[in-house]
Parts: structure tokens; C-alpha cells; sequence
């Protein structure tokens, strides 16, 4: 029999204190995850009046957060009297002025990745790794993962979060873990064959072309055990979750976190993946209109806020993250209580104006994604023509396409353009390009090259 008719898929079982899967285990590792809303609520008050108090041991927020007394919060919308943290502040307090224990009970330090600017110090103690380690070993456990996987972690060790971060979940819940990290795919396949890799965490962008190396080397992706894949660090469509579902023949579920708020483990899909569960005993999740800061309505989109409810080295108190997303209204069926965010949409950075249009590149990739002919890749371009704005798409085919002839290419190109146009407003020039010969990066995808004279 092949191998795909014997994988687990996820199952969807709602949490209660005895549900199980099939294999006999709780559907849930952590209590917190049957928490109903006054549960939470209540642990988010004391946690909140907790954090302020040991905030108070450093100098920074001393100074901000003079004249609130932690007993002042009586519940958490009382959170709105505490001043944002940008991400302006956390760089002008590098590398350790945002600290609130003393230097010796810091254990290890992480930093963004810097993709839109200076680094950002985040200095954890050993209390704070366990924590982070649990929160993300729930996340796992919560999309199917268990001890019995061997689980793949092909994300940057170092200074990224998605190496380590997620290693400590996988080794915590009791995975075989290997630390494959990043890119080297003939190595990296050879391990998912030679281990029988189950789980894996890999970008969006490197999970296509692993399959791209699969295939060149004679191998269905679709034969390894892969059943289960946690994506996220960068935004993707759900055209291109389906797109790496059905190639790999295995569930994938969207992960979402940021160094400032320790890394992975902060917001994640259940099985049913309507959403992402913030997990709320860890972090307060606020959405706010970007220009007032005032919170928006449920449903609509603004810029996610957290704030860090257990961590002791380094708390951060309402992060404006630049992320644009919105809260998910009504309950999810999985049971759990914890709030539902969208995808991330984008990051407030990564939207640009065409012949004033806002325009965010995940409109772009929904749409291209859905033609079966397009490929893994896509470029945009951003020029200036001398009369105005010029919007060029550069979309990867598949390989098989160009050998097809060129009147099929000219229509898809005109179709192309016509759904982005009535998608974002503006008319691209679409640019129909060979398989794999777009610029490749070797951490997050770069999707927007603005080449416009900016004076
Ligand atoms: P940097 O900001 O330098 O990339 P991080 O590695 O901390 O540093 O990345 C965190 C950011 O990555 C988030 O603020 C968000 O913009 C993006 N991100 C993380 N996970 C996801 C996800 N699942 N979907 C979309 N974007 C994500
Ligand atoms: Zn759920």
C-alpha cells in the first residue's frame, strides 16, 4: 500500500476535559486551553498587574508608566491606560536597557531578523524559555503532533526565532528533533527519508522549492511520511496552503509569532483552521486602527498589539507589531475560548500606493495562486515611466507551460491582469516568467522591489 493511505491526518475532536483522539491521547496539553472567557479574563488581570509591577524595575517603563498603580487594572480592557511600545523604543533601549532583572539572570538573548530595519534585542531568563517552550509544545500538540513524530525544524538557528524557538516545542513534547535548519535540500531531503520525518516547520517559500529539488531528483513529494507541516514567519495565502497541502499530501497549519514576543508560539490554527488562536494567558492580543491607536471592531482589520503576559527578563507592554489582521467574531468549534485572529494580511510596511491605491502583495499572490499554470514565484515590480506609476507582475510558470504554444500564453496573461485588475483597481503588466528564475533569498521571501525615484 503507499505510503500516503497510511497517513494520521489531523483530527477534529472539540476539547473537553476527556476527549481524546484515536490513538487514545487528550486532545489538549495544557488546562488553559478549557479556560472559558472570565477564566481568561481573570488570569489576564492578575498576570497584567504582575507584569507592571516587575516593569517598574527598569528604567524605561518606570518612567512611562508613572502614576498607574498595577491595582488600577480591574480588567483587561483597563489595558488601554498603559502607553504602546514601538518598535522605535525597543530599538532606542538596545541592547539591554528594557531588561527588568538583573544582567545574571539572563540565560540567552534572540534578535529580529532585521528584514525592515535595526535589531531588536529580546533577553529571556530560564524561566522565560520554559514558558516559551510550553506554549509552543501546546501548539504542536494541539495540530496532532506527539511523541512518536520525528520532527523536522528547517527553519535558521541563531538569532532567528524559528530555530530554537520551535526546537524546544518539538523536544519538549517529546519529539525526535533535528535541527536541519535552513535550505541544503539535497541534505535535507535525505533526512526526511532516511528518519522517516513526520512533522516539519519550514517557510512558506522554501516548502516549494523542496518540492522543486523532490521532484528533480525522480522523488514524489507527495511518497515521504510528511503528515503534518507548521508554516508561518511570513505571510502566504490560503491558495498557497492548499497548493502545499495537496502537494505534499499533508496537513499545514499556520504558525505565527515575533521575536518581541519571544518568537513562534504566540497565535496558531487548530485543526479546523478557521483562524489563529492567540494564546491569551501568555499574551493580551489588541487590534487598533493604525493611524488613532483607538481598537477597531471585531472583524475589522487594524494593527495586532500584544502584550507579554508572563515573561520576567524582558516584558513588552502593548507591542504595536505593524502586522494587519483582524479579529475573528464568534467561537470556534474546536472549544478553545482563546481569541481567533485572521492570517496576517501583511505588515503595514509591506503596503504600497499605485496611482494612489493601497495595495498589499498578499492581494496579488490570492489571486495569481489560483491558476493552476502559475508556479511557485512571483516578483513585483514597482517602476516610474516617466508618466506615472508602472505596476509589473513577474509570475514563475510551470515548467511544462512555455512548451505550449504562445497564443495561450498572451490570454492567460490577459486573464491574468484582469482578475488583479478588479482584485487592487490598478492594471499590472504581467510578465510571464520561466520556473525558478526569479532572485531567490535564503530566509524570508522578498515579493516587492520598488524601483520609484523617491524625492
Ligand atoms: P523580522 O520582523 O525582522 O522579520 P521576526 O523574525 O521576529 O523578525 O519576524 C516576525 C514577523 O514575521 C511578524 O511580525 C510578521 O510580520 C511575520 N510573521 C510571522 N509569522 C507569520 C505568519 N504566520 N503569517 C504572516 N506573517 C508572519
Ligand atoms: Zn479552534
Amino acid at each position: 500500500m503507499p505510503q500516503a493511505d497510511t497517513k494520521r491526518r489531523a483530527e477534529l475532536v472539540p476539547v473537553s476535559p476527556d476527549a481524546k483522539t484515536s490513538d487514545g491521547t487528550s486532545v489538549f496539553l495544557d488546562e488553559s486551553e478549557l479556560w472559558d472567557r472570565d477564566r481568561i479574563a481573570s488570569a489576564q488581570v492578575q498576570s497584567l498587574r504582575a507584569v507592571l509591577k516587575r516593569a517598574a524595575g527598569c528604567g524605561f517603563y518606570r518612567e512611562r508608566l508613572a502614576g498607574l498603580d498595577p491595582m488600577d487594572i480591574a480588567s483587561p480592557a483597563d489595558i488601554a491606560r498603559i502607553p504602546f511600545t514601538t518598535k522605535d523604543d525597543l530599538r532606542s533601549q538596545y541592547p539591554l536597557g528594557l531588561l527588568c532583572v538583573p544582567r545574571r539572570e539572563i540565560v540567552r538573548m534572540h534578535s529580529s531578523s532585521g528584514t525592515t530595519g535595526n535589531p531588536v534585542a529580546v533577553c529571556h531568563t530560564r524561566g522565560d524559555l520554559g514558558e516559551w517552550a510550553g506554549v509552543m509544545a501546546r501548539c504542536l500538540y494541539m495540530v496532532g503532533v506527539r511523541p512518536d513524530d520525528v520532527f523536522q525544524n528547517m527553519s535558521g538557528y541563531g538569532l532567528f526565532t524559528g530555530g530554537l524557538g520551535i526546537h524546544f516545542g518539538a523536544e519538549r513534547l517529546g519529539c525526535m528533533t533535528i535541527p536541519a535548519g535552513p535550505g541544503n535540500s539535497r541534505r535535507q531531503i535525505k533526512l526526511l527519508r532516511d528518519f522517516g520525518t513526520t512533522a516539519i516547520h519550514v517557510l512558506p517559500s522554501y516548502a516549494l522549492i523542496l518540492a522543486d529539488h523532490m521532484r528533480e531528483l525522480g522523488e514524489d513529494p507527495k511518497s515521504f511520511p510528511l503528515r503534518v507541516a507548521v508554516v508561518g514567519a511570513e505571510p502566504y495565502s490560503e491558495e498557497f496552503r492548499l497548493r502545499l497541502q495537496n502537494l505534499y499530501d499533508m496537513d499545514v497549519f499556520n504558525s505565527y509569532g515575533l521575536s518581541e514576543m519571544s518568537g513562534p508560539g504566540v497565535a496558531f490554527e487548530c485543526p479546523w483552521r478557521q483562524g489563529l488562536h492567540v494564546w491569551e494567558d501568555h499574551f493580551l492580543p489588541e487590534i487598533v486602527d493604525v493611524a488613532t491607536g483607538e481598537p477597531v471592531p471585531d472583524g475589522e482589520v487594524g494593527e495586532l498589539v500584544l502584550t507579554s503576559l508572563r515573561r520576567e527578563g524582558m516584558p513588552i507592554l502593548r507591542y504595536r507589531t505593524r502586522d494587519l489582521t483582524r479579529f475573528l467574531p464568534g467561537d470556534c468549534p474546536c472549544g478553545r475560548r482563546h481569541r481567533r485572529i485572521d492570517r496576517i494580511l501583511g505588515r503595514a510596511d509591506d503596503m504600497f500606493i499605485v496611482k494612489g491605491v493601497n495595495i498589499y502583495p498578499m492581494q496579488i499572490e490570492r489571486v495569481i495562486m489560483t491558476f493552476p499554470d502559475v508556479g511557485h514565484d512571483y516578483r513585483i515590480v514597482l517602476e516610474n515611466d516617466g508618466l506615472g506609476d508602472v505596476l509589473r507582475v513577474q509570475i514563475e510558470m510551470r515548467d511544462a507551460f512555455f512548451e505550449e504554444d504562445m497564443r495561450k500564453l498572451q490570454s492567460l496573461q490577459k486573464t491574468i491582469a484582469q482578475r488583479l485588475r478588479s482584485e487592487i483597481l490598478v492594471t499590472p503588466r504581467v510578465e510571464l516568467v520561466e520556473g525558478s528564475s526569479l532572485p531567490k533569498t535564503e530566509g524570508k521571501a522578498v515579493r516587492v522591489v520598488d524601483m520609484r525615484r523617491k524625492d
